[in-house]
């Protein structure tokens, strides 16, 4: 496993294969980004950097967007990545819209594991976070993934003015369907820092109105999750990049649609891989390993940029 000079292995590549969405959602950046068809990375480009990082040691392949299912045979471009060697785990984020035709097709692509995105489960409020009327179709998709992929992870980014009040409607709706909740802190993103500043709800919060529900004990901490699992047996995680960053186990790359490599979420794009001429491999070796100890700004405030989310892919 590549290793940087800190020590950190990185084992986990996130790719965002497109920076289009169907949804507006209120807390990302998709509506300030359109790309020209030209500088996004083409299948091909994406499989040959994936070859790249598994011959570096790089076994974890997330694939993201905007919407990746959006993007046209993106569950071809999964099937071959499941083939190229030492890639052990490939993996799906998706706001679960186009996964209602092609649930099929995203499993005979060899995914295994599936993370849908799903911030309320109140109709208008829905419509408002994501400018779709589509609540239904999502919860059925999540219903059937549940019959399928295992495990289904439900993300939900929880916000004061927004969702803070569903977080037990979110318990009884993962018990009911036999989910792993993943709470994310929300992020300051690109154009957003209003939205953030009234709406961040920090990890311990969420925390304490869970604990006034049911009884939930610690079972895992693995640097950047920390899950516990609740008397019903609900297991739920904590993503804390903000009052808990977990810098210092960060095990994963990001490259986003248009192949620039970034090193944090935070960081500043390093190289482009799509224009890189000459030894790619020895570039990203040399650049990770370089890595600076953390990009994080509520580490370490300064020499960071706030993530375009759509095009980065989280
Ligand atoms: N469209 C896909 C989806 O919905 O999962 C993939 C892209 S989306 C950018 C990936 C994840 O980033 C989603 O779970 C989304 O909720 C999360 N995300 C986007 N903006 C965020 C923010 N400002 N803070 C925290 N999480 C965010």
């Amino acid at each position: 496993m590549i290793k940087d000079k800190s020590g950190r292995g990185i084992d986990t590549l996130r790719i965002s294969i497109t920076e289009r969405c169907n949804f507006s959602c209120l807390y990302c950046s998709n509506q300030f980004n359109k790309l020209d068809k030209k500088d996004i990375l083409s299948y091909e480009e994406i499989i040959k950097f994936v070859k790249i990082f598994s011959c570096l040691g790089i076994k974890k392949i997330k694939i993201t967007g905007g919407e990746p299912l959006i993007r046209k045979d993106s569950t071809l471009l999964i099937k071959k990545i499941t083939h190229i060697s030492g890639i052990e785990d490939i993996s799906i984020t998706t706001n679960g819209f186009y996964l209602y035709e092609n649930i099929d097709k995203v499993r005979e692509a060899g995914i295994k594991r599936i993370n849908i995105s799903l911030d309320t489960l109140n109709e208008k409020k829905f419509e408002i976070l994501t400018g779709r009327s589509c609540l239904k179709r999502i919860k059925e998709v999540i219903k059937e993934s549940c019959k399928i992929f295992i495990p289904v992870k439900l993300n939900v980014v929880i916000m004061r003015n927004i969702n803070l009040e569903e977080i037990c409607d979110f318990l009884n709706f993962a018990s009911k369907n036999n989910l792993i909740l993943k709470f994310i802190e929300l992020m300051p993103v690109y154009k957003k820092i209003s939205f953030w500043r009234e709406n961040f709800v920090p990890f311990k919060n969420i925390l304490d109105i869970i604990k006034k529900h049911t009884y939930i004990y610690p079972i895992k901490k693995n640097g950047r999750i920390k899950s516990y699992e609740s008397s019903e047996g609900i297991i739920i995680e904590f993503v804390t990049p903000i009052t808990e960053p977990f810098c210092n186990k960060c095990d994963r790359v990001r490259i986003d649609c248009a192949g620039n490599l970034f090193l944090c979420l935070y960081g500043k794009p390093i190289i482009n891989l799509k224009k890189l001429d000459g030894d790619i491999l020895n570039s990203i070796k040399f650049y990770v390993y370089n890595r600076d100890f953390s990009f994080n700004p509520f580490v370490k405030l300064k020499n960071y940029r706030l993530p375009l989310m759509n095009t980065i892919g989280g």
